[in-house]
């Protein structure tokens, strides 16, 4: 049994960080673990794994799209799945000299959209290996996987192809 009335609360050698006083702004750190389903879109995460990039096919009107789609934009029918070339070219292009905390450290960086043949959408992806003054709309591109997959986006990037 314990009666203590000197018992004190432990004290921390760290100091706040105030930013404001009126009103009070101080800083805390927050963290998460977060448990992130991709639901209908697995399989496209999956399949980047073995270096296969899934598009979504309408089942009624046949549009083709670059990327994970459950429905058809254009007549709301159900999609299956299909696999897209691993080449492809440049639609456009940017570089990136800002970005989220993720991404910062590897500023600047190139997106890219690309365009695949038969294909009536672009798919998003990372450029390398190509510096800001040679990346051109219509390069020919070809992607690369991750050999340590994160199961995320950029799983897949795109380098020059040959011409
Ligand atoms: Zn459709």
């Amino acid at each position: 049994m314990t009666i203590d009335p000197n018992a004190k609360m432990p004290e921390s050698l760290e100091g706040t960080q105030v930013y404001s006083v009126d009103p009070l702004i101080v800083r805390s750190h927050y963290e998460i673990d977060y448990l992130h389903s991709y639901a209908q879109d697995s399989e496209f995460f999956r399949a980047l794994g073995q270096k296969k990039i899934m598009g979504s096919k309408c089942k009624k009107c046949g549009y083709k799209y670059a990327t994970p789609r459950a429905h058809c934009m254009q007549c709301g029918s159900e999609t299956e799945w299909f696999q897209l070339p691993n080449e492809g070219k440049v639609h456009t292009y940017t570089t990136c000299y800002f970005g989220s905390e993720e991404f910062l450290k590897e500023t600047p960086f190139h997106l890219i959209m690309v365009e695949f043949e038969g294909v009536d959408s672009l798919f998003m992806a990372r450029m390398v290996g190509v510096s800001a003054e040679d990346l051109k709309i219509g390069m020919k591109v070809k992607a690369r996987f991750r050999r340590n997959q994160k199961f995320s986006p950029t799983d897949v990037y795109f380098v020059p192809d040959k011409e």
